[in-house]
């Protein structure tokens, strides 16, 4: 690609992006409540949250954005869309962390209270590591993949193929990072890496799992991964917004036909 040919791309980028953004949030801009809308004759005070408000809004729409493109593409389109624009991967975590501000409990620190109730020799594989949370909160040798690394010790890959050896691993963790249409690959790539007995915990936004409200049963979801080799060990509801599920991987797997079940992506409404 040429220099020019590049900077043409970038531009229609960031065309697509402010069209994005005036279609997203323009319209509701303009719908809130008078003290923001009207901000001419306001203090000094108020226009700085004014300009708060907008440029929340703004990166709330992109947050969306990229959110829905992760959960309606493949893992290596997501990895080139990162790839072309890593900028975005950090508006995509500033969203992502204002969302999950809102949850009651955290997935992640179930998981790593699980983790720290076990041996500090066991080696962990965080499948969607964001910012590595993990790998910074216990003992353990920690293997963390994500599509961009923001830090040495991240590993920048679709995590359907991870640089580590069969066999190498005792946990491998997917703490609400089966985005991509593609998730069954991720698990094998979990599987791969597992050593027998290891564990496999997968922690899921529970409307995607929920088939009252189009979402995947969470009964066939259990069933495919048992089909691909492992027993379910719990599979735990009582959390408000996530669940959480424990498999071990089986001494000896057979191969089998797996009907994966469909994830319903995880769309975030407009506030
Ligand atoms: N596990 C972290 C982050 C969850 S957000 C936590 O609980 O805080 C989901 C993460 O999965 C995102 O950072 C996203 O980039 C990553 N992800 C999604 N698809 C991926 C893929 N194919 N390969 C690697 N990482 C992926």
């Amino acid at each position: 690609m040429t220099e020019e040919q590049r900077r043409s791309k970038k531009r229609k980028r960031g065309n697509r992006r402010k069209e994005y953004a005036a279609k997203n949030n323009a319209s509701s801009f303009t719908a809130t409540p008078s003290g923001v809308a009207n901000p001419t004759k306001s203090s000094s005070k108020s226009k700085s949250s004014f300009l708060d408000k907008m440029k929340a809004r703004l990166s709330g729409g992109y947050f969306r954005m990229i959110n829905e493109k992760l959960y309606t593409c493949s893992g290596d389109e997501a990895l080139e869309y990162f790839k072309e624009d890593p900028s975005l991967f950090n508006v995509y975590h500033s969203g992502y962390q204002a969302q999950m501000s809102l949850w009651p409990e955290q997935p992640n620190d179930v998981i790593i209270k699980w983790i720290k109730d076990r041996s500090p020799s066991l080696v962990v594989a965080d499948f969607g590591c964001g910012d590595a949370r993990l790998a910074k909160s216990v003992k353990n040798k920690v293997h963390s993949f994500d599509l961009v690394s923001n830090d040495p010790s991240i590993i920048a890959c679709d995590m359907s193929n991870t640089p580590l050896a069969s066999s190498s691993v005792d946990i491998a963790v997917f703490c609400l990072s089966l985005m991509g249409t593609n998730f069954p690959s991720y698990i094998q790539e979990a599987n791969r890496v597992l050593k027998p007995q290891g564990w496999l915990l997968i922690a899921e936004v529970k409307s995607r799992l929920d088939p009252t409200t189009g979402g995947a049963d969470p009964n066939d979801f259990v069933k495919a991964i048992c089909e691909l080799g492992f027993t379910s060990k719990s599979k735990d509801l009582s959390n408000k917004m996530f669940i959480l599920f424990h498999f071990q991987k089986k001494e000896k797997q057979k191969p089998r036909d797996i009907n994966w079940p469909e994830l319903k992506p995880c769309l975030y409404k407009r506030r």
